[in-house]
Protein backbone atom coordinates (compact mmCIF):
# COMPACT_ATOMS: atom_id res chain seq x y z
CA UNK A 1 0.00 0.00 0.00
CA UNK A 2 1.70 3.39 -1.38
CA UNK A 3 2.33 5.70 1.21
CA UNK A 4 4.79 7.69 3.95
CA UNK A 5 6.00 4.74 6.61
CA UNK A 6 7.29 6.36 9.26
CA UNK A 7 9.29 3.56 10.72
CA UNK A 8 10.90 3.04 13.74
CA UNK A 9 14.52 1.10 14.00
CA UNK A 10 16.08 -0.27 17.12
CA UNK A 11 17.86 2.04 20.00
CA UNK A 12 21.14 0.00 20.64
CA UNK A 13 19.62 -3.74 20.58
CA UNK A 14 19.15 -4.99 17.09
CA UNK A 15 16.83 -7.81 18.58
CA UNK A 16 14.02 -5.07 18.74
CA UNK A 17 13.64 -4.25 14.85
CA UNK A 18 10.20 -5.27 14.38
CA UNK A 19 8.98 -7.86 11.39
CA UNK A 20 6.78 -4.84 9.92
CA UNK A 21 9.91 -2.43 9.91
CA UNK A 22 12.00 -5.17 8.14
CA UNK A 23 9.16 -5.84 5.45
CA UNK A 24 8.75 -2.32 4.51
CA UNK A 25 12.65 -1.29 4.97
CA UNK A 26 12.68 -4.35 1.92
CA UNK A 27 9.64 -3.37 -0.10
CA UNK A 28 10.38 0.72 -0.12
CA UNK A 29 11.17 2.22 -3.12
CA UNK A 30 12.89 4.94 -1.65
CA UNK A 31 13.93 4.75 2.09
CA UNK A 32 14.50 8.22 3.01
CA UNK A 33 17.28 8.54 6.30
CA UNK A 34 18.51 11.26 8.75
CA UNK A 35 22.15 9.60 8.06
CA UNK A 36 22.53 7.62 4.93
CA UNK A 37 25.81 5.79 6.56
CA UNK A 38 23.71 4.61 9.57
CA UNK A 39 21.14 3.11 7.67
CA UNK A 40 23.16 1.62 4.77
CA UNK A 41 24.77 -0.03 8.22
CA UNK A 42 21.89 -1.11 9.72
CA UNK A 43 20.08 -2.46 6.54
CA UNK A 44 23.66 -4.68 6.00
CA UNK A 45 22.77 -6.28 8.97
CA UNK A 46 19.55 -7.07 8.02
CA UNK A 47 20.55 -8.36 4.49
CA UNK A 48 18.67 -5.35 2.85
CA UNK A 49 19.46 -3.54 -0.21
CA UNK A 50 17.94 -0.84 -0.87
CA UNK A 51 17.96 3.16 -2.27
CA UNK A 52 18.98 5.55 0.66
CA UNK A 53 19.22 8.75 0.84
CA UNK A 54 19.33 11.77 3.26
CA UNK A 55 16.61 13.73 4.30
CA UNK A 56 16.46 16.14 8.02
CA UNK A 57 13.76 18.73 8.42
CA UNK A 58 16.38 21.49 6.69
CA UNK A 59 16.76 19.56 3.51
CA UNK A 60 16.68 20.77 0.28
CA UNK A 61 13.14 21.37 -0.66
CA UNK A 62 13.82 18.94 -3.58
CA UNK A 63 14.43 16.26 -1.22
CA UNK A 64 10.76 16.43 0.42
CA UNK A 65 9.51 16.48 -3.16
CA UNK A 66 11.40 13.85 -4.22
CA UNK A 67 9.45 11.95 -1.44
CA UNK A 68 6.12 13.51 -2.09
CA UNK A 69 6.15 12.47 -5.72
CA UNK A 70 7.06 9.38 -5.36
CA UNK A 71 3.81 8.58 -3.24
CA UNK A 72 1.99 10.61 -5.32
CA UNK A 73 2.87 8.03 -7.94
CA UNK A 74 2.04 4.99 -6.14
CA UNK A 75 5.26 4.48 -4.62
CA UNK A 76 6.23 3.39 -0.87
CA UNK A 77 8.67 5.79 1.05
CA UNK A 78 10.14 4.84 4.54
CA UNK A 79 11.08 7.50 6.41
CA UNK A 80 13.88 6.31 9.38
CA UNK A 81 15.97 8.23 11.28
CA UNK A 82 19.77 6.90 13.18
CA UNK A 83 18.02 5.29 16.41
CA UNK A 84 14.25 4.80 17.54
CA UNK A 85 11.45 6.64 16.13
CA UNK A 86 11.37 9.30 13.32
CA UNK A 87 10.10 12.81 14.58
CA UNK A 88 10.84 11.96 18.54
CA UNK A 89 13.68 14.67 18.87
CA UNK A 90 14.34 13.63 15.14
CA UNK A 91 13.46 14.67 11.72
CA UNK A 92 10.50 14.07 9.70
CA UNK A 93 7.45 16.58 11.16
CA UNK A 94 7.35 18.60 8.59
CA UNK A 95 7.74 16.30 5.75
CA UNK A 96 4.91 14.49 7.42
CA UNK A 97 2.47 17.52 7.05
CA UNK A 98 3.65 18.15 3.73
CA UNK A 99 2.53 14.28 3.08
CA UNK A 100 -0.75 15.10 5.07
CA UNK A 101 -1.42 18.40 3.14
CA UNK A 102 -1.21 16.60 -0.70
CA UNK A 103 -3.66 14.02 0.77
CA UNK A 104 -1.25 10.83 0.84
CA UNK A 105 -1.11 8.61 3.64
CA UNK A 106 1.47 8.37 6.07
CA UNK A 107 1.27 5.52 8.14
CA UNK A 108 3.35 4.53 11.65
CA UNK A 109 5.68 1.30 11.73
CA UNK A 110 6.02 1.97 15.63
CA UNK A 111 9.16 0.49 17.52
CA UNK A 112 11.73 1.50 20.00
CA UNK A 113 11.32 4.90 21.77
CA UNK A 114 14.30 5.57 24.35
CA UNK A 115 11.80 7.83 26.33
CA UNK A 116 8.83 5.77 26.65
CA UNK A 117 11.48 2.78 27.28
CA UNK A 118 13.62 4.36 30.12
CA UNK A 119 9.72 5.64 31.31
CA UNK A 120 8.57 2.41 31.44
CA UNK A 121 11.51 1.02 33.60
CA UNK A 122 11.47 4.21 35.93
CA UNK A 123 9.10 3.21 38.62
CA UNK A 124 8.23 6.72 38.34
CA UNK A 125 3.84 7.36 38.01
CA UNK A 126 3.05 6.76 34.08
CA UNK A 127 -0.23 8.11 33.74
CA UNK A 128 0.53 11.60 32.92
CA UNK A 129 4.05 12.11 31.70
CA UNK A 130 5.59 15.08 29.79
CA UNK A 131 8.50 15.07 27.27
CA UNK A 132 10.76 17.27 27.03
CA UNK A 133 13.70 16.30 24.46
CA UNK A 134 16.57 18.34 25.13
CA UNK A 135 16.59 21.09 27.37
CA UNK A 136 18.73 23.93 26.43
CA UNK A 137 22.22 23.10 25.84
CA UNK A 138 23.52 26.21 27.56
CA UNK A 139 22.69 26.59 31.39
CA UNK A 140 21.03 29.99 31.70
CA UNK A 141 18.40 28.28 29.21
CA UNK A 142 18.53 24.86 30.77
CA UNK A 143 17.94 26.49 34.47
CA UNK A 144 14.94 28.57 33.22
CA UNK A 145 13.35 25.86 31.66
CA UNK A 146 13.86 23.37 34.79
CA UNK A 147 11.88 26.28 36.80
CA UNK A 148 8.87 26.69 34.55
CA UNK A 149 8.58 23.01 35.05
CA UNK A 150 9.15 22.41 39.22
CA UNK A 151 5.43 22.30 39.88
CA UNK A 152 4.52 19.77 36.96
CA UNK A 153 2.86 16.90 38.35
CA UNK A 154 3.62 14.93 35.75
CA UNK A 155 6.77 12.54 35.07
CA UNK A 156 9.23 14.64 33.11
CA UNK A 157 11.16 12.59 30.17
CA UNK A 158 14.54 14.49 29.35
CA UNK A 159 17.03 13.59 26.60
CA UNK A 160 20.41 14.50 27.38
CA UNK A 161 23.53 14.87 26.21
CA UNK A 162 26.94 12.99 28.12
CA UNK A 163 29.31 15.95 28.53
CA UNK A 164 26.35 17.93 30.02
CA UNK A 165 24.06 15.57 32.30
CA UNK A 166 26.12 16.57 35.54
CA UNK A 167 25.52 19.95 35.43
CA UNK A 168 21.83 18.97 34.08
CA UNK A 169 21.02 16.41 37.35
CA UNK A 170 22.92 19.54 39.42
CA UNK A 171 20.50 21.95 37.95
CA UNK A 172 17.46 19.56 38.44
CA UNK A 173 18.56 19.70 42.16
CA UNK A 174 18.41 22.97 42.40
CA UNK A 175 15.11 23.20 40.48
CA UNK A 176 13.13 20.83 42.10
CA UNK A 177 14.79 19.86 45.16
CA UNK A 178 17.46 17.48 47.21
CA UNK A 179 14.32 14.75 47.59
CA UNK A 180 12.62 14.45 44.02
CA UNK A 181 13.00 11.42 42.49
CA UNK A 182 15.14 10.52 39.50
CA UNK A 183 16.24 7.97 36.92
CA UNK A 184 19.47 7.72 34.91
CA UNK A 185 18.86 5.93 32.30
CA UNK A 186 22.24 5.04 30.21
CA UNK A 187 23.00 2.86 27.21
CA UNK A 188 19.17 1.58 27.32
CA UNK A 189 18.96 -2.14 25.53
CA UNK A 190 23.19 -2.37 25.07
CA UNK A 191 25.70 -3.60 26.95
CA UNK A 192 26.50 -1.36 29.69
CA UNK A 193 22.87 -0.60 30.57
CA UNK A 194 22.12 1.31 33.66
CA UNK A 195 18.92 2.41 35.40
CA UNK A 196 19.70 3.84 38.42
CA UNK A 197 16.57 5.44 40.20
CA UNK A 198 17.35 7.67 43.09
CA UNK A 199 17.12 10.92 45.13
CA UNK A 200 18.27 13.92 43.03
CA UNK A 201 20.93 14.34 45.29
CA UNK A 202 22.00 10.80 45.60
CA UNK A 203 21.91 10.56 41.93
CA UNK A 204 24.00 13.74 41.27
CA UNK A 205 27.08 11.92 43.41
CA UNK A 206 26.62 8.88 42.09
CA UNK A 207 27.13 10.48 38.31
CA UNK A 208 30.10 12.72 39.77
CA UNK A 209 31.80 10.05 41.33
CA UNK A 210 31.94 7.96 38.00
CA UNK A 211 32.92 9.06 34.39
CA UNK A 212 31.65 6.18 32.98
CA UNK A 213 27.72 7.46 34.06
CA UNK A 214 28.76 10.70 31.58
CA UNK A 215 29.31 8.27 28.51
CA UNK A 216 26.55 6.90 26.16
CA UNK A 217 23.01 8.18 25.53
CA UNK A 218 21.32 9.37 28.89
CA UNK A 219 17.44 9.64 29.63
CA UNK A 220 16.59 11.49 32.47
CA UNK A 221 13.09 10.87 33.83
CA UNK A 222 12.37 12.97 36.83
CA UNK A 223 9.07 12.62 39.11
CA UNK A 224 6.86 15.49 38.92
CA UNK A 225 5.92 17.59 42.07
CA UNK A 226 3.61 15.57 44.77
CA UNK A 227 0.34 17.54 44.63
CA UNK A 228 0.24 19.27 47.42
CA UNK A 229 -1.50 18.27 50.35
CA UNK A 230 -4.99 20.78 51.57
CA UNK A 231 -3.28 21.60 55.02
CA UNK A 232 -5.34 23.48 57.59
CA UNK A 233 -3.47 25.24 60.11
CA UNK A 234 -4.47 25.06 64.12
CA UNK A 235 -6.89 28.48 64.14
CA UNK A 236 -8.88 26.91 61.73
CA UNK A 237 -9.04 23.47 62.79
CA UNK A 238 -10.38 24.91 65.97
CA UNK A 239 -12.38 27.37 64.46
CA UNK A 240 -14.23 24.39 62.11
CA UNK A 241 -14.84 22.15 65.68
CA UNK A 242 -16.62 24.91 66.98
CA UNK A 243 -18.91 25.48 63.98
CA UNK A 244 -19.48 21.73 64.73
CA UNK A 245 -20.68 21.68 67.90
CA UNK A 246 -23.28 24.45 66.95
CA UNK A 247 -24.58 22.53 64.26
CA UNK A 248 -28.17 20.95 65.44
N1 LIG B 1 14.14 9.22 18.06
C1 LIG B 1 14.91 8.67 19.14
C2 LIG B 1 14.00 7.84 20.05
O1 LIG B 1 12.95 7.39 19.60
O2 LIG B 1 14.34 7.60 21.20
C3 LIG B 1 15.66 9.75 19.89
C4 LIG B 1 16.59 10.55 19.02
S1 LIG B 1 17.53 11.77 19.86
C5 LIG B 1 18.34 12.57 18.54
C6 LIG B 1 18.83 10.89 20.60
C7 LIG B 1 18.75 10.87 22.10
O3 LIG B 1 17.86 9.86 22.51
C8 LIG B 1 20.06 10.55 22.79
O4 LIG B 1 20.86 11.70 22.95
C9 LIG B 1 19.58 10.03 24.12
O5 LIG B 1 19.20 11.10 24.97
C10 LIG B 1 18.32 9.27 23.70
N2 LIG B 1 18.65 7.86 23.43
C11 LIG B 1 18.67 7.25 22.22
N3 LIG B 1 19.02 5.95 22.37
C12 LIG B 1 19.22 5.74 23.69
C13 LIG B 1 19.60 4.62 24.47
N4 LIG B 1 19.86 3.44 23.91
N5 LIG B 1 19.72 4.78 25.82
C14 LIG B 1 19.46 5.97 26.39
N6 LIG B 1 19.10 7.07 25.69
C15 LIG B 1 18.98 6.96 24.36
Amino acid sequence: ESGLYVVATPIGNLGDITQRALDVLAAADLVAAEDTRTTRGLLARFNIDNTVFAYHDHSDPRAARRIVDCVAGGGVVALVSDAGTPLISDPGYRLVRELQEAGLPVIPVPGACAAVAALCASGLPTDRFLFEGFLPGKAAGRQARLQALAERQETLVFYEAPHRVLDCVGDMRAAFGDAREALLAREVTKAFETLRRAPLAELEAFIAADPNQQRGEIVLVVAGQREKETTIDADTARLLRRLAEELP
